[in-house]
């Protein structure tokens, strides 16, 4: 039998409480921008910028470096671009964000990219 894994992050159920798989469900109420069968992107209620959307695969899988399907991330990129072109954000710019772990800051342990404009970024990050 597999050994638990310690990590907060990666013990959750395999969606069953996820608020981000609730949301990919229908199940908790999102303001929802864009989705396909695999895909969900709806708006950040904590938004950063005058656009904040967050881009996640349907599939609950807990942050990147449980992400084993490299064909999953490329199309959660392209979505999160296609995305960005929709929100009209493309031509002026925008930021692509995936925290990772306690000390990249991931605070929902459902893998998202934080699609991020409307205003000038600043570098470095926080
Ligand atoms: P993280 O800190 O994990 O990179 O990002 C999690 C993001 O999810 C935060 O920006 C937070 O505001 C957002 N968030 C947390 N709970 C909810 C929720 O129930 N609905 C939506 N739309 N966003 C959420
Ligand atoms: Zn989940």
């Amino acid at each position: 039998m597999a050994k638990p894994n310690p990590l907060p992050l990666r013990t959750g159920p395999g969606g069953e409480a996820c608020i981000f798989c609730r949301i990919a469900r229908g199940e908790i109420p999102a303001k929802m921008v864009g989705q396909n069968p695999d895909m969900a992107a709806f708006r950040d209620t904590n938004p950063q910028a005058p656009t904040h959307v967050l881009v996640i695969p349907k599939k609950h899988v807990a942050s990147l470096d449980d992400a084993m399907d490299s064909g999953l991330l490329g199309q959660l990129l392209a979505f999160a671009a296609a995305i960005a072109r929709q929100e009209k954000i493309s031509k002026s710019g925008y930021r692509t964000v995936i925290n990772t772990g306690k000390d990249g800051g991931q605070s929902v342990g459902h893998l998202h990219i934080h699609v991020l404009g409307g205003r000038a970024m600043e570098w470095p990050p926080g």
